[in-house]
């Protein structure tokens, strides 16, 4: 049995800003290297969850490729930029899973119902026999419904991030998979974290010396 926890985490508007694409009107992933920006405080977050002894594992849909919204080598990118704004706080990322794939892709080879893409939980399943964790004993954070409902049907607690998002989980259907938590942003999901592991732990200890 596996005994390891992870923090799943989503990536755009958790670890970095959405940007509003004005020509498109839309809320959106970066598209450009320059818009993408981690938000602060999560070099500092993330950080803290290291210090916890949790995996950190990003599961990030990713359809901007299918979609021709920017090119292949976006993605490393990014990543590169990510980590680097990670460095200085001394955080760091276990694993980055993507979802590639969108059902109406442009691109044909990526157009495709696939169990990876949110909230399909083979990211985390992957995940899971990759990292050797425990998806009960681990947890979800994402600023989107679909993170929630993925996080939750892969067994994790979960913790919606937003300033207003938790208004839309009276829509959530069936009320099983509405987040167990809400957080204004990834440094307070962190803290929450840090508070329920602990509690976890202490009752770990209690049913040893039983
Ligand atoms: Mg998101
Ligand atoms: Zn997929």
């Amino acid at each position: 049995m596996p005994s390891r926890a992870a923090v799943f985490l989503d990536r755009d508007g958790v670890i970095n800003r959405l940007i509003y694409h004005q020509d498109a009107g839309i809320v959106d992933s970066p598209f450009t290297l320059s818009q993408f920006k981690v938000l602060p405080k999560v070099p500092r977050a993330i950080r803290l969850i290291n210090d916890l002894g949790l995996r950190v594992v990003i599961v990030s849909n990713q359809p901007g490729i299918a979609k021709k919204h920017f090119r292949q080598n976006m993605l490393a990118e990014v990543e590169g930029k990510m980590l680097a704004s990670l460095k200085p706080a001394g955080a760091k990322i276990d694993a980055i899973y993507y979802c590639l794939h969108h059902p109406h892709a442009e691109v044909k080879s990526l157009r495709k119902r696939c169990e990876c893409r949110k909230p399909g939980i083979g990211m985390f399943t992957a995940a899971a026999r990759d990292l050797d964790v425990s998806l009960t004993n681990s947890y979800m954070v994402g600023d989107g419904l679909t993170d929630i409902e993925a996080g939750a049907r892969a067994g994790c607690t979960t913790i919606l991030v937003g300033r207003w998002k938790c208004e839309q989980c009276q829509f959530i259907d069936p009320p099983e998979l509405r987040p167990d938590f809400c957080a204004e942003d990834l440094w307070e999901a962190a803290n929450v974290i840090k508070r329920d592991f602990a509690q976890r732990s202490v009752g770990g200890l209690c049913n040893m010396s039983a």
